[in-house]
């Protein structure tokens, strides 16, 4: 029987790339996501992946998404922590539903979903948990306080839990993307891309979401078993810890 594998916010971008390098690794997938219905659905028969949508902010629709995958799939083996969302402002602009969203989402969302998990990987002596942090949770990026406070806290949960799931077969890693041409990072002005942000990484590129994706397959892997508590940086030589 192939494993079971839970990607958060897995339809779009990274996760998307996630969702399929897990299937090609002969997992079996199940792909969350918010509210973007449509990108959802076309995923869903572009991949033939089973699509879940439901809010990872929302400790209670956390609990009843995982129970319908588990359901379905059976129990979550691997789980992928990547659904993520930015409400950049500059600290003296930024209003406390911009940091209440982003904390809600990018750490409390961590937490929401690992959590009903966990007991279960305990219980199986088996788990992978994967949270994808970001190369402004390493280093801190201006106009980002709530995002990289938020992806700083994903890497102090990563080493803790790690501690913890050890002596039960469950290793608990964080991978660190840099700038990966997603709609997020599409999003920002061309000019800003091209002027500012490309010329500060040494490969001279945007990452590709594969690249994080193939990360995320090893660790996920029984060759990772190993690595625990490790944050995995994949930022084109932008920054080293
Ligand atoms: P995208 O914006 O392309 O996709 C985000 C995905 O997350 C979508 O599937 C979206 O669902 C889902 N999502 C957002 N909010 C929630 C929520 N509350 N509950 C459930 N699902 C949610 O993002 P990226 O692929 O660019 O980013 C993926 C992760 O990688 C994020 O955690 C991001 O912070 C991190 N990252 C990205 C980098 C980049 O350069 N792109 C760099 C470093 C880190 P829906 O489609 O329904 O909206």
């Amino acid at each position: 029987m192939s494993r079971v594998a839970l990607v958060t916010g897995g339809t779009r971008g990274i996760g998307a790339a996630i969702s399929v390098a897990l299937k090609d690794a002969g997992y079996s997938v199940a792909a969350n996501y918010a509210g973007n219905d449509e990108k959802a659905q076309a995923f869903r028969e572009e991949t033939g992946i089973p699509v879940f949508k439901w809010d990872v902010s929302s400790y209670g629709a956390c609990v009843e998404g995982i129970a319908k995958v588990e359901a379905e799939l059976g129990p979550v083996e691997v789980l992928v922590n990547n659904a993520g969302i930015t409400r950049d402002a500059m600290f003296h602009k930024i209003t406390p539903e911009q940091w209440n969203e982003v904390i809600n989402t990018n750490l409390n969302g961590v937490f929401n979903m690992t959590h009903p998990i966990w007991s279960g990987m305990r219980d199986r002596n088996f788990g992978r948990v994967i949270t994808i942090s970001s190369i402004n949770g390493q280093k801190g990026q201006m106009g980002q306080a709530n995002y990289s406070a938020a992806k700083a806290g994903d890497l102090g949960f990563t080493k803790a839990l790690a501690q913890e799931g050890a002596a039960k077969g469950i290793t608990v890693n964080a991978v660190c993307p840099g700038y990966i041409g997603t709609e997020m990072v599409r999003a920002i002005p061309e000019k800003v891309l091209n002027e500012r942000i490309i010329p500060q990484i040494p490969v001279g590129r945007l990452g590709e979401p594969e690249e994080v994706a193939r990360i995320v397959v090893f660790l996920a892997s029984d060759d990772a078993g190993f690595i625990t508590g490790s944050t995995i940086s994949a930022n084109g030589g932008q920054f080293f810890v």
